[in-house]
């Protein structure tokens, strides 16, 4: 099978082309198991962390993608696999020929006191598709049984490619706002999950204020015409304070400008694998009385559970929340990867395999 296989960390700017074109074989199956013929992988930002050296360490060599919709072509004795988590999470099994997702969760233990109580994404044994595991930058992946979603009939495959990653992770940083209908938010960034957190927000929350910052002025349109209220540069002020931001950028400045926007008890939550090291003393230059005094809080979003990502495509059919969205040949996942590092984004990239 074709797969754009990551062999090294690369940074991009010296070598712009990471992933190789190879030839490998097709998965075998074990236990509990189910091959998929991939049809569509979304490129998500996180993969620029992986490919830079941001991130815990891929096992390389490894197949990138964590947002891959595909066709289950072969199980591997899912039914007689002893599961433990319990019975009310456990999903049915798959069938061979159906269409479903798999996202950045590709397992967790099941049993340790984060995964019983519904937040298995903080699992210490959790592994991460195309990071832990080989992805769907191919033609085919496995993965386990019970770690797939089914996909809602209402979204093409591109349009379910990106709900898997940056849909599911911004969702599940939208509900750690604690929003209440009529309570401003506020985005910092508005690239793949941003986009999605402003439509599902939009159907939510029908009476708040929704504001967008980006130093991207053509976001900031995009913005403006998928509904924001207000759109303005990372250091302006916006029209009202907020009582949630959501920050999707990779550096502290917007961390530092979003607390004083905040209104008291807001929150500010940040959906990053990490921040560039670089500027992180600006943390440090933090005004207490203007930034965090009167009981704001700043918060980070890890991972996703199932749960997250089958109640986000749920909501998403629901609200007929679809993505902008780019298609790019398996092949040019490189350049596909380059654009999103020059921020060439007007919502999402998804690789047609
Ligand atoms: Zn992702
Ligand atoms: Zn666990």
């Amino acid at each position: 099978m074709k797969a754009m296989v990551l062999e090294s960390l690369a940074d991009l700017r010296t070598r712009p082309t990471p992933l190789n074109l190879l030839l490998l074989p097709e998965p075998t199956l074990t236990e509990g198991e189910v091959l998929l013929r991939v049809t569509r992988c979304g490129v998500c930002h996180t993969e620029l962390d992986e490919i830079e050296g941001r991130t815990p360490p891929p096992h390389l060599p490894v197949v990138l993608g964590h947002q891959v919709v595909g066709i289950v072509e072969e199980t591997a004795d899912v039914r007689e696999r002893p599961l433990r988590i319990s019975r009310r999470r456990r999903s049915p099994t798959p069938e061979i020929g159906q269409r479903v997702g798999v996202a950045w969760i590709a397992s967790a233990c099941g049993h340790c006191k984060h995964c019983l109580a519904g937040n298995e994404n903080l699992c210490s044994e959790f592994k991460a598709t195309g990071r832990d595991i080989n992805g769907g930058y191919a033609e085919y992946m496995k993965v386990r049984a019970d770690f797939v979603h089914p996909i809602p009939d209402s979204f093409t495959d591109s349009e379910a490619a990106p709900l898997l990653c940056a849909g599911s992770v911004g969702y599940r940083a939208l509900k750690l706002c604690h929003l209440q209908d009529g309570q401003s938010l506020g985005l910092m960034g508005f690239g793949g999950s941003n986009h999605i957190v402003l439509k599902v927000a939009k159907h939510k929350f029908p009476n708040s204020q929704i504001v967008v910052f980006s130093r991207n002025p053509e976001e900031r349109e995009f913005a403006l015409s998928l509904g924001a209220t207000w759109a303005g540069a990372i250091n302006q002020n916006p029209p009202e304070g907020l009582d949630a931001v959501i920050d999707t950028t990779p550096v502290w400045d917007p961390v530092h400008e979003a607390l004083k926007f905040l209104n008291p008890g807001g929150r500010l939550v940040i959906n990053a694998i990490r921040k560039e090291e670089s500027d992180k003393e600006i943390l440090l230059r933090l005004d207490y009385p203007s930034q965090l005094w009167m009981e704001k809080e700043i918060k980070s979003v890890a991972n996703v559970t199932r749960q997250d990502v089958r109640e986000f495509l749920q909501l998403a059919a629901e609200a007929n929340i679809k993505p902008e969205f780019q298609e790019y040949e398996l092949k040019d996942a490189n350049q596909a990867l380059l654009e999103m590092k020059q921020g060439k984004i007007r919502g999402s990239k998804v690789l047609v395999t």
